[in-house]
């Protein structure tokens, strides 16, 4: 085991440190993979992660989903993506669509698993998350990206039980907010308006 004795700033991010929201979220960044520790081994991984987020973040041209695909890839790195293609439950082809997400299961599932119960997600926002996931891209509204942040946190909360009370999510929350304000002739919408409570 190799434990450091030295260590060195080698890089310190000038350019994303002069805009508030992209602070914010190298911090909601840097903060979750603390939180996840040195467990299971994926350091290099995660490490490989950050630093790409990091230097696109740094050049100041990030896409406005990329804290979104930086959860999903590192929800992959972890070993728990969420399935698409297969229900969670039974295990039959969703080709044809998913009726719900059940995060605990670790995906989609379909109709009949689904039952006569009240799916947790919106029909609009499984059809975001399958956009997005087949795709990689934000759907063309503008606030699909941060709908599916919280899906992820959310997602990434269930699987390592160790993302609860994050406290530069409330600040990067708290900085969007602001920011907003700022600019009112661009759309606005309460990023945490959803009908599932269990995204809040
Ligand atoms: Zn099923």
């Amino acid at each position: 085991m190799h434990i450091p004795r030295d260590v060195s700033l080698m890089q310190w991010f000038p350019g994303l440190r002069n805009r508030l929201e992209d602070l914010a979220i190298a911090q909601v960044m840097a903060e979750i993979l603390l939180r996840l520790g040195a467990s299971g081994g994926h350091a290099a991984e995660e490490y490989r992660l950050l630093l790409g987020a990091l230097e696109q973040l740094e050049k100041g041209a990030a896409p406005p989903d990329l804290l979104a695909r930086w959860m999903a890839e590192l929800a992959e790195v972890l070993g728990y993506a969420p399935g698409f293609e297969f229900c969670a439950q039974c295990g039959a082809s969703l080709a044809s669509g998913i009726a719900d997400i059940w995060p605990a299961l670790g995906g989609g599932v379909c109709a009949a698993c689904l039952g006569t119960r009240r799916p947790a997600y919106t029909p609009s926002f499984l059809q975001e998350w399958m956009h997005f996931r087949a795709q990689r891209q934000p759907s063309n509204d503008p606030q699909c990206w941060q709908r599916i942040e919280h899906f992820y946190l959310h997602y990434l909360k269930v699987h390592t039980g160790s993302l609860d009370t994050l406290h530069s999510w409330n600040w990067l929350s708290q900085t969007r907010n602001v920011l907003s304000l700022c600019h009112p002739n661009e759309p606005q919408e309460n990023i945490c308006e959803t009908n599932n409570p269990s995204w809040k």
